[in-house]
């Protein structure tokens, strides 16, 4: 792929059956045969992929992700991460992610990601038996700046920490890693993560809307005719609601999460612009600034693709933030 390591896409979702009832009008449009959206009558944003809400699942997932989880296999690091506000489809769109046990008519990218790995696995070991791979996953939250595991009940208030190794990697110190052999495996790991997030689905997405949900598929391909390892990882990212991001009038312990989560998405926005800007090539990427862009530090730019989806509401009443979603996801281009 070589340039390009960035993309971005935008999805817009349908309106909700509650929001036809109410008459919510549509304010944002996919101009047709682009891959650009058209804000009011307008104003239009430029992206790499624009999906209307009649596109599926499965479309989103084959143009967007499919490369990526190729590209994994290849021994490639790749991150997908979801930005835009609460209600706009981040979650969805992911799949498995935040929402405890949702049976979905088509699975979101999570699902088939792991499908589409385990049957490339499968085909690579069809071709040569002595090769063999391990697939591993973590799932970890980001609330105000601290790491939560959620595959590790016991441990969950532990701290954990980042650390990059010797060889450039970034790992996720006392992070638990499940290893999983099918995709369905996956599945069942995120549930039990989901469920350690909360009690009740009110207060899930209470939470969901303040802190980031990261999901890290690690494969390790060993050959044994020269004895080579190859590691490579996949991060999906459920980010915080674009909307909690610092607000005025925000007070005590609001105040403090908006910071937080300003914080992150300011960084991760950043971090992104440094990659794509071919004039600050070698220049300084700021991935300190924020634990989000540390803990993503070895999956953002070099060698690594990375895939940003901006999700927005078509309702008139999210006019605004949609507004703010179009720009933040255009500028990091
Ligand atoms: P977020 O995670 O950004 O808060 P969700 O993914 O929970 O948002 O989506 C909000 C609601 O919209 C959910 O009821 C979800 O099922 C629905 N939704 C989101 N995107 C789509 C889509 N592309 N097609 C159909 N329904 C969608
Ligand atoms: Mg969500």
């Amino acid at each position: 792929m070589g340039e390009v390591c960035v993309r971005v896409a935008v999805r817009i979702r349908p309106l909700l059956p509650k929001e036809v009832l109410h008459n919510h009008q549509v304010c944002v449009r996919v101009v047709p045969d682009s891959a650009q959206v058209m804000l009011g009558s307008d104003r239009t944003f430029s992206f790499d992929h624009a999906f209307g809400p009649t596109a599926s699942q499965d479309q989103f997932y084959e143009s967007c992700v499919k490369p990526l989880v190729a590209s994994l296999v290849d021994g490639y690091n790749a991150t997908v991460f979801a930005y835009g506000q609460t209600g706009s489809g981040k979650t969805y769109t992911l799949g498995g992610g935040h929402v405890a046990s949702l049976v979905e008519e088509e699975s979101g990218i999570i699902g088939q990601a792991a499908a589409d790995l385990f049957l490339l696995l499968g085909e690579r070991r069809a071709a040569d038996v002595r090769s063999a791979a391990d697939v591993r996953v973590s799932y970890v939250e980001l609330y105000r700046e601290e790491l939560r595991d959620l595959l590790e009940l016991h441990t969950a208030h532990r701290e954990l920490h980042i650390r990059e190794d010797d060889r450039g990697n970034t790992v996720v110190v006392g992070a638990r890693e499940t290893v999983i052999t099918s995709a369905e495996e996956l599945q069942s790991v995120l549930e039990a993560g989901n469920a350690l997030r909360h009690t009740g689905p009110t207060q899930m997405n209470e939470r969901s809307s303040r802190s980031h949900a990261i999901v890290t598929v690690q494969l390790t391909q060993h050959n044994h005719d020269d004895g080579s390892v190859r590691s490579s990882k996949l991060h999906l990212v459920d980010l915080a609601g674009s909307e909690r991001a610092a607000r005025t009038g925000n007070t005590g312990l609001r105040l403090k999460e908006s910071v937080h989560i300003n914080t992150g998405l300011l960084a991760l926005g950043n971090v992104i612009r440094a990659l794509s800007d071919p004039h600050r090539r070698g220049n300084h990427v700021p991935y300190r600034d924020a634990k989000i862009t540390r803990l993503l530090r070895d999956s953002l730019g070099g060698s690594a693709h990375t895939l940003m989806v901006a999700c927005v509401s078509p309702s008139h009443h999210n006019v605004t933030e949609t507004l703010s979603v179009l720009q933040f996801a255009s500028r990091a281009r």
